[in-house]
């Protein structure tokens, strides 16, 4: 029986929705309007999509966004110092630096220096740290529209078998976090997992996120198993070039359970869900409590 298409658009458009509703109560009761910036160095032409589409997406949930667009030969130490002017700011509650930096900064310092508690990324170590102790943290957009959508297939996915295909640290390796926060039972695999067909096949949920085009095959899929496909890979065929995911859709949907398209699965979710975390800064600072399992994101404030 072929797999249910798990329809990210949509699933994204109404945890958008959801932000959006908080934002107004935020915004009502408390008169605080949450504030995203993002920095933008150099002009990669994807980046300017990215960036433009966040912005986009932020005011139209009702957030001020702040947009810094700076040129390619940005020093290090100005970047810097504009870091640590949002950071002061009190009606920025959400940093983000969009990647990649231009060769002659150093991301990490930079990303190292965006105040822990407006890091709407995750991707800070303080967050890192806080998210593998079980403690409160802004958790990386991705990982978290993975988990998001697989619980809405599965509810609860305490005791299921999950295995995360990739451990990078934007990822893999918080997903793997996530995933525990869920009490699901989870391994992960990356280039040196032997016997990785096997090792798939015993999951009940696949999450793939290793940017190889269709690397995961239906006979690596377990009857009925949710399947999450984060890669984003292009590739060309008679001379047409189109976005496929990391799972073989076509062959793994007459396997799987549930499955995420590539495009339209994950991908809508990574800016609903920094929506989301905006939020959520918004409210921490503000000294309103977050949710200690890093989900829930739609009950963040209240409920009218
Ligand atoms: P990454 O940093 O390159 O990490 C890839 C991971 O996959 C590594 O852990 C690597 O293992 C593992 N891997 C590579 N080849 C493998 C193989 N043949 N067998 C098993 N494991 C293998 O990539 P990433 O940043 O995590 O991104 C992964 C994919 O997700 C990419 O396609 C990216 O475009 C996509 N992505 C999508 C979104 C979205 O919004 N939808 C967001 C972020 C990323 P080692 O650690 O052993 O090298």
């Amino acid at each position: 029986m072929a797999a249910q298409i798990i329809d990210g658009k949509s699933i994204a458009a109404d945890l958008r929705g959801k932000v959006g509703e908080a934002v107004h109560r935020l915004v009502r009761d408390r008169g605080i309007v949450p504030g995203f910036a993002v920095v933008l160095v150099g002009s990669n032409p994807a980046s300017e999509v990215y960036v433009t589409s966040k912005v986009k997406m932020t005011a139209s949930s009702g957030m001020r966004s702040f947009d810094h667009r700076l040129p390619e030969q940005t020093t290090e130490d100005e970047l810097l110092a504009l870091i640590g002017r949002l950071n002061a700011d009190p009606i920025v509650h959400g940093i983000l630096v969009q990647l990649p930096l231009p060769a002659h900064i150093d991301s990490q310092k930079v990303l190292f220096a965006i105040d822990p508690n407006k890091d709407v990324d995750g991707f800070h170590p303080v967050n890192a740290g806080r998210l593998s102790t079980g403690l409160p943290a802004l958790t990386p957009c991705t990982p978290l529209g993975c988990v998001y959508l697989a619980k809405t297939v599965r509810g609860s996915l305490e005791g299921l078998e999950a295995i995360v295909l990739g451990r990078s640290n934007i990822v893999g390796k918080p997903l793997v976090q996530l995933l525990l926060n869920e009490n699901a039972t989870v391994t992960t695999a990356h280039s040196k997992t032997r016997d990785l067909p096997g090792v798939c096949a015993r999951a009940d949920l696949v999450f793939a996120a290793v940017g190889r085009p269709e690397m995961v095959r239906q006979e690596w899929i377990k009857p009925g198993a949710t399947v999450i496909d984060v890669g984003i890979n292009r590739v060309t065929e008679g001379g047409k070039s189109r976005i496929v995911g990391d799972v073989a859709f076509a062959e793994a949907s007459q396997v799987a359970g549930a499955i995420t398209p590539v495009p339209g699965g994950v991908g809508p979710m990574t800016i609903a869900c920094l929506l989301a975390n905006t939020l959520r800064a918004a409210c921490t600072i503000a000294g309103y409590q977050m949710p200690a399992s890093g989900m829930g994101i739609e009950n963040v404030y209240g409920r009218d």
